[in-house]
């Protein structure tokens, strides 16, 4: 508890040019404000921010006034929600006046109304680590319904019972299982329950804040802990059926792997590759990871030998991928890089030990565009078998695939170099016509490039003058040449 004081404290010193200056402008024009919800609950856990978030008692149009001035930037994109947001240097500030809200439970977004204390104010956020403050100027901490209790618990529970909170916003159950994820936090049992029991309540929610809370769960440090609990609640077969589907039923011989677990682990594996793409979370190659195997339950066959086949499945899957990111309004861009990387994932495996040709790899690395990366993370996460020499196998020889894509790069690249003058050019500078001689200059012109570089049309016309001069001799009359085999040159100007 002391620890946590001593880290709140530090943490409201590094903010003090933005609270303190706030806290006076507000308490001066007679109106209350308080670091609230996200930034008072991460100082408790000494995580820093630059984005803030306040609640007042001043109404919007009244804290506009008051940003007016101190702000470098203003905005009220949110104003129809009670918020005005603003910059100032590096600060990101969100000021929201008091709610007290009344939900009409069959309706889609919060209907808005404003309330006159922050102790109304906490009691409608979403769970108690949430709902700390921290009055300003003064900077006394109001913690009513014992968030930093939990906070040490490193549990997620609700200010008051989890049905009526539910019931108000059905969003707050995807939102449980964001923070789970995010903080690694235990969610108490009765939230647990209460998800179950109304899990069909997020149905009314719009795709758009379904998939917010989503797209956080997933590029969050504990994605495992967000996604088994809405799988456990129900309410991912309402969000995300694909993923509780993979929980195949296992052959009584147990011949194929639970995809379901596999499907986790490939994900966990996944994140460990993201320093490939620089280290942040990467949401497309995560889903990607996560949809790699949705068309296995719709492909499973199993044949007469009593072994199981999942053929297609990256195909289906992808399909299906789609639908499902399509579904969940997705932009067109992010659902056609996790659909490719679901229908390439299988392609590395016709690779054998390495028998494809060039033009097979060729092929691999266009199909995967932009999305090469990826799919080099997505590949190598596939594989999750306990058979220590079977992985180092699989692993070596997609180094080696890896390289063969480098080197072939390479290589093209060098094809792809062209001298500072083309045939065409060659021949009218030299006077003369097609023939072995162009190809010379030609040679001679692609060494210069290779050696020095671009040099541009008239410093190569002198170099290849000069080469020219110097290979031949100077002309004679009569067509004939001076030089140990001196060429035939079939035309003089
Ligand atoms: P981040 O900004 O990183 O997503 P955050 O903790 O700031 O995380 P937000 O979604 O920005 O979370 O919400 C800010 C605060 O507003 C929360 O801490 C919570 O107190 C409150 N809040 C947001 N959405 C709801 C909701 N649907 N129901 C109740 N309270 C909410
Ligand atoms: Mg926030």
């Amino acid at each position: 508890m002391v620890e946590v004081q001593r880290a709140v404290a530090e943490e409201l010193d590094r903010l003090a040019p933005v609270i303190d200056e706030l806290g006076r402008r507000f308490a001066d024009a007679g109106h209350e404000l308080a670091l609230v919800g996200g930034p008072v609950r991460d100082a408790m856990l000494g995580r820093r921010h630059t984005d803030l978030d306040f609640t007042t008692s001043a109404r919007p149009e009244e804290t506009e006034r008051l940003l007016k001035g101190w702000a470098d930037a203003l905005w009220d994109v949110g104003r129809e929600f009670g918020t005005i947001g603003c910059r100032r240097g590096e600060w990101q500030v969100e000021i929201t006046t008091y709610r007290a809200e009344s939900y009409d439970p069959t309706s889609r977004k919060p209907e808005v109304s404003y309330g006159d204390d922050l102790a109304g104010d906490l009691s409608r956020r979403d769970f108690t680590v949430n709902a700390m403050a921290v009055r300003l100027p003064g900077r006394e901490i109001e913690d009513p319904y014992g968030g930093v209790v939990d906070l040490a618990h490193r549990v997620i529970r609700t200010p008051g019972a989890p049905e009526d909170s539910f019931s108000d916003d059905p969003l707050r159950m995807m939102r449980a299982a964001r923070f789970a994820a995010q903080l690694g936090f235990e969610v108490d049992d009765s939230v647990v329950e209460a998800m179950t029991a109304m899990a069909e309540r997020i149905d009314i929610i719009s795709a758009e804040r379904v998939r917010d809370e989503l797209v956080k769960l997933v590029t969050a440090p504990w994605p495992r802990r967000g996604l088994t609990l809405l799988v456990r609640t129900g309410l991912a077969e309402r969000v995300l059926p694909e993923l509780p589907a993979l929980a195949l039923e296992r052959d009584e011989h147990h011949r194929h792997k639970d995809v379901y677990e596999h499907t986790l682990t490939v994900l966990e594996q996944a994140i460990d590759l993201e320093h490939r793409l620089g280290g942040e979370p990467d949401f497309v190659s995560r889903f990607a990871a996560l949809m790699h195997d949705v068309g296995k339950p719709r492909t499973r066959r199993f044949l007469d030998d009593g072994t199981v086949t999942f053929h297609h499945h990256d195909v289906v899957g992808a399909k299906m991928t789609r639908k499902r990111m399509k579904a969940l309004r997705f932009s067109n861009e992010q659902i056609a890089q996790v659909g490719l990387l679901v229908e390439l994932h299988l392609r590395f495996h016709g690779y054998g030990s390495g028998e494809w040709t060039d033009a097979a790899v060729r092929r691999y690395v266009r199909d995967a565009g932009d999305q090469l990366e990826r799919l080099h993370i997505l590949t190598r996460a596939d594989c999750t078998t306990r058979n220590r020499r079977k992985a180092q196998r699989l692993q070596r020889t997609y180094d080696d695939l890896e390289r063969r894509i480098e080197q072939l790069a390479a290589q093209e690249e060098l094809d792809a170099i062209r001298p500072d003058l083309d045939g065409n050019q060659i021949q009218q500078l030299l006077g003369i016509g097609p023939g072995r001689e162009v190809g010379e200059a030609y040679r001679f012109l692609l060494d210069l490039r290779l050696d020095r570089g671009p040099l541009g049309e008239d410093l190569a016309a002198e170099a290849l003058r000069a080469w020219w001069s110097a290979r031949s001799g100077p002309p004679l009359p009569g067509g004939a040449t001076i030089g140990q085999d001196a060429p035939t040159r079939r035309a003089y100007p």
